[in-house]
């Protein structure tokens, strides 16, 4: 017999662990006492040292799914007290201060089990969940989290589901969603008339879908609308209805079988898809010609993420598009009236239940980069988990930039990102922002005491917190745009710096005044130089360039010396530019390769900011074609001519457009690398970070980094947050906090 005194660091308060660790505790027959501290748990236990050591090695791999553990300290051979029973000891202070709040959870095994086991008394119902899955952020009113704060306040526990609920044995032992077709929610199926269908909603739902109609299904974090994925004309007539430009859709697939079907899935990418956090992933389409369902390369596909979709696919259904239903750009339809109201003629039927969302969260989109998630968005089944970044600053509100917008909170240092928020340009999505970052305060309990936000003048986030920060008297920061992304990729990866940053993007706030989005910053979180950028192109008729692309074609060929002859208003553009009329002068990567893929007549006309470079991208065929390099001035800037003069040559004597669109992107990867191996020579600096929505480009990702480590240098992808402006919060926070020790 003897003690062990183990202190367990990482992220394990309020994700279950105690009642976990009681359970383990009593199974190898210890004895103890369990509690919180600052950076973990620490645990006294007695027993035989066999047990003591066997328990120890379990414990990573049975702990709680959300439990992250950094580290394990354990020392042996104390004297025993002679303990008896596992003690609980708490402080209420810290329990308040501590607590966190789970992600929604994908469907366990367990319950699939049971939802599919006709002896079981939840057979077949759509919301059978427990202690290791279920909804629980978006149910979520306030804290503490119990069930009279949360959707189910309303669904009273029958004394089957009570018993359940009471037994630490139990695997729905405080499961605060838990129910049964008994006490619990219930589906209901209405016709696109908004009255109701009578019979089972499940299959009224599966006949429906299967004959072709488009439906409202309402999920976890809001209604989705749903069709067959194999009928091409149905897809457009959802297109049609939506009034979504060309965006690809989402699917979602019975499993990981069908979703091979359509794509290669390698194991990474299919242990990420049938992880709990089941995010859409983007994978690499099996038939690469533009479909209805997806333009470019890629097909983002989910997993049935809730004992309700699990349902719906039955086993006859392979594939679903599942797309937000959301209009114009506004927020996700997350309530019954809502769906019924705005998407009247939109969908044929409605499959809706009565378990209220209370917040909304879109699913979350990654790609699998290095055998884990790299985000595009991340939101459902991560939000909202904090990013813990040691030295960040307690108590501070980051408002993030305006297109993805997003927030990011501080408690201690956890860093709390929050939910997909949307393009922050329409009322609606305004409110939803500065709710969410009400809710967020409250289940964190913070109030901010410095708030940070973009320099640009106009952002929507920007004016939130001029106008917040002098309501409440509290201290304003604004950060350059780059500047944050670098600091949210030094932030991703416990980077102190400082760093050498390369930021591609479509746009943010220079420093200048002007537009900037083609980057190389050195810097850390205290401040930056502007070390290199790209030759500036003029954008004629300013923001309409974004969508018209020829007009950057035309600067980008005129400026090369190259014939302009063959773009359609021609004269006109010569007139505005040689005049300087409404032609500012950006240096945006995004509105290089929209130039780009106007010269090579791949996009022309682009209904979203950044489909030129997203189909440059997936025009690509393999080729080690590149052009020469010219960097020279200072901030040391790359001269683009001679990679545009290369192109027209190229395409004028036949080469395809696919090798062109590699020899392209070959040329700004040469170019990143150049320009990095400069900004270290200068300084000595071998990290590097890669930030900013370019980087979603998988052509670049894919190799860049690769090639800089063979330069010598040391790279560093987002890891835990989007390299989209949606991860800039995270930046912001780092930067606002390092400014308060100034
Ligand atoms: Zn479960
Ligand atoms: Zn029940
Ligand atoms: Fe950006």
């Amino acid at each position: 017999m003897e003690a062990a005194a183990i202190k367990i660091h990482g992220i394990v308060q309020g994700v279950g662990f105690r009642p976990f660790m009681h359970r383990m505790v009593r199974q190898y027959g210890l004895a103890g006492s369990i509690r919180n501290t600052s950076s973990g748990v620490e645990l006294e236990l007695e027993g035989e040292r066999e047990a003591l050591e066997a328990f120890l090695r379990e414990l990573p791999k049975r702990a709680p799914k959300l439990a992250l553990i950094e580290q394990i300290e354990a020392e042996y051979g104390l004297p025993p007290r002679g303990l008896t029973g596992f003690t609980i000891l708490r402080s209420h202070a810290e329990e308040k201060r501590n607590t966190l709040v789970s992600p929604d959870i994908g469907i366990c095994e367990d319950c699939r089990r049971e939802l599919l086991d006709p002896r079981d008394r939840r057979f077949r119902y759509p919301f059978i969940n427990c202690t290791n899955c279920g909804p629980r952020f978006t149910i979520i009113r306030d804290l503490p989290y119990d069930r009279a704060l949360t959707s189910m306040g309303r669904f009273p526990m029958c004394p089957d589901c009570d018993r359940e609920y009471h037994d630490i044995e139990n695997r729905r032992y405080h499961a605060q969603p838990d129910a049964c077709p008994v006490c619990g929610p219930h589906v209901v199926f209405l016709g696109g008339d908004g009255r109701e269908v009578p019979g089972d909603g499940i299959e009224t739902a599966r006949a429906w879908l299967k004959a072709g109609k488009i439906l409202a299904v309402k999920g976890l974090g809001g209604v989705h609308l749903a069709c067959r994925a194999d009928d091409p004309d149905l897809v457009k007539e959802l297109r049609r209805r939506k009034e979504r430009d060309e965006k690809p859709f989402a699917l979602m697939c019975r499993d990981a079988e069908a979703a091979e079907k359509l794509c290669f899935v390698s194991d990474v990418e299919r242990a990420v898809l049938e992880s709990f956090h089941k995010p859409i992933v983007l994978l690499e389409k099996r038939d690469k010609r533009p479909s209805p369902l997806s333009e470019n390369n890629w097909l983002g596909v989910m997993l049935p993420y809730t004992p309700l979709h699990v349902l719906l696919f039955g086993d006859d259904i392979d594939a679903l598009v599942m797309t937000s239903a959301n209009l114009s750009d506004t927020p996700i339809v997350f309530q019954n009236e809502e769906a019924l109201e705005r998407l009247h003629g939109i969908a044929d039927g409605f499959l809706l239940h009565n378990r209220d969302i209370q917040t909304r969260c879109d699913d979350s989109l990654c790609w699998v980069v290095d055998g884990k998630e790299y985000f595009a968005r991340r939101s459902r089944g991560y939000v909202p988990f904090p990013v813990r970044v040691p030295g960040a600053e307690s108590a501070i509100l980051a408002c993030g930039a305006e297109q993805k917008a997003s927030f990011c909170l501080s408690r201690g240092d956890y860093c709390f990102p929050s939910q997909h928020i949307g393009d922050l340009k329409n009322a609606e999505t305004l409110e939803h922002y500065e709710r969410q970052i009400a809710h967020f305060e409250r289940l964190f309990d913070t109030k901010p005491r410095l708030l940070v936000c973009d320099k640009h003048p106009d952002y929507l986030s920007t004016s939130y917190a001029r106008q917040r920060a002098a309501r409440e008297g509290i201290g304003l920061v604004q950060v350059q745009h780059h500047h944050a992304h670098l600091a949210a990729c030094m932030a991703d990866n416990g980077l102190t710096g400082p760093v050498i940053g390369l930021i591609w993007d479509g746009v943010g706030y220079g420093d200048d005044g002007t537009a900037w989005g083609g980057e190389c910053l050195i810097g850390d979180y205290k401040g930056y130089t502007h070390f290199g950028s790209l030759r500036p192109i003029p954008l004629i008729g300013g923001d309409r360039a974004v969508k018209e692309l020829d007009r950057v074609a035309f600067a980008l060929l005129r400026e090369a010396g190259c014939d302009t002859s063959g773009i359609p208003n021609a004269a006109f553009f010569e007139k505005m530019l040689s005049a300087g009329l409404n032609c500012p002068r950006s240096s945006g990567m995004g509105r290089l390769f929209d130039g780009a893929a106007a010269i090579l007549g791949i996009k022309r006309l682009a209904s979203y900011e950044g489909q030129g470079a997203v189909l440059l991208e997936a025009a690509a065929e393999p080729d080690e074609g590149r052009y020469p390099v010219l960097l020279e001035g200072e901030p040391l800037r790359f001269d683009w001519r001679e990679l545009i003069r290369g192109l027209v040559r190229d395409r004028d004597a036949g080469v395809s457009t696919g090798r062109l669109a590699a020899r392209f992107m070959n040329t700004l990867i040469d170019m990143a690398v150049e320009m990095a191996l400069a900004a270290s020579r200068e300084t000595g600096i071998r990290d590097l970070c890669l930030s900013g929505g370019s980087f979603q480009n998988q052509y670049l990702l894919r190799r860049l980094p690769q090639a800089l480590e063979k330069a010598g240098l040391r790279p560093h992808l987002h890891r835990r947050v989007s390299c989209n402006d949606e991860g800039i919060s995270l930046g912001q926070l780092m930067i606002g906090g390092a400014s308060l020790d100034k």
